[in-house]
């Protein structure tokens, strides 16, 4: 990031859906450089914060501020281009693509020209090319896949995949990466392999991350802070070992 790192705000934000709030008046922040999990039951509006933080929902009311730039009205793609990157919940790789080519699409909205514009500015463009193959290259290293780089990123195992979304996201150079749960469905090789590699983009490449995950002795060991939702509301929030003991925390997953 060429700027220094922000600390991400939600303010009191609601969301409302027809007839339903999905977001009651939530408010967190996610230090510089830090784990930031988001936790709670099924419904409770983990999803939905994502998609606030991502300008995919527009909140109803309150405010999101990246250090001190606004978010709240942005689109999307204004979002991602101003260092807040993205995974999703289910795998969104073109099937067919290269790994390379699947990272270099994170390189997307760094490109000076565009793609199109590309082909009329020969030089620079074939030297901007390779700075971005360059990148390519180390974060595949980052992320362990540097042998795979040439394979379609389809037939490579479904943690392999996952991990090469979080690299497609890196490649965005983003101050904060939003991950929804990114160990999902993964085996325990694959779940410790991605939860070093999320470790590690915070500690050596110093990005923020938000994180939405169920398996709560991974969200104990890599958050350093929790928020807890419960019906869209904040039920509680702290440090893992904070939201562990709260009577609240313990009944919302008590269903009770
Ligand atoms: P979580 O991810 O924590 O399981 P969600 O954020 O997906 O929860 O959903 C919170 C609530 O908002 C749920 O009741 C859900 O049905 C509702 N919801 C989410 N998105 C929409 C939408 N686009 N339209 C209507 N209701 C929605
Ligand atoms: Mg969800």
């Amino acid at each position: 990031p060429a700027t220094a790192p922000a600390a991400l705000a939600v303010r009191d934000v609601t969301v409302r859906f027809a007839g339903l709030t999905a977001l009651d008046a939530v408010s967190f922040t996610v230090e510089p450089g830090s784990v930031h999990a988001v936790i709670g039951p099924n419904g409770a509006g983990k999803s939905t914060t994502f998609n606030v933080l991502s300008g995919v929902y527009r909140a109803t009311s309150g405010t999101v501020h990246l250090g001190s730039t606004d978010l709240t009205r942005l689109a999307p793609h204004r979002i991602a281009g101003l260092g807040i990157a993205r995974t999703f919940q289910n795998l969104a790789l073109p099937p067919h693509a290269t790994v390379a080519d699947s990272l270099l699409l994170g390189r997307h909205r760094l490109t000076r020209s565009g793609f199109l514009a590309s082909g009329l500015r020969l030089p620079s463009a074939a030297r901007e090319a390779r700075l971005h193959r360059d990148r390519v290259r180390e974060i595949a290293e980052f992320i362990g896949l540097e042998k795979e780089l040439e394979l379609p990123a389809g037939i490579l195992p479904y943690g392999k995949q996952k991990l090469v979304e979080l690299g497609r996201a890196l490649c965005m150079e983003p101050q904060v990466l939003l991950l929804d749960e990114p160990i999902a469905g993964m085996t325990a090789d694959e779940r410790r392999r991605v939860a070093a590699v999320v470790a590690d983009v915070r500690d050596s490449l110093g990005i923020s991350i938000v994180l939405v995950e169920h398996d709560m002795g991974v969200v104990m060991r890599l958050a350093d802070a929790v928020t807890v939702l419960d019906f869209g509301r904040r039920i509680a929030g702290g440090t893992p070992a904070e939201v562990q003991n709260d009577p609240a925390v313990v009944q919302a997953y008590l269903g009770t």
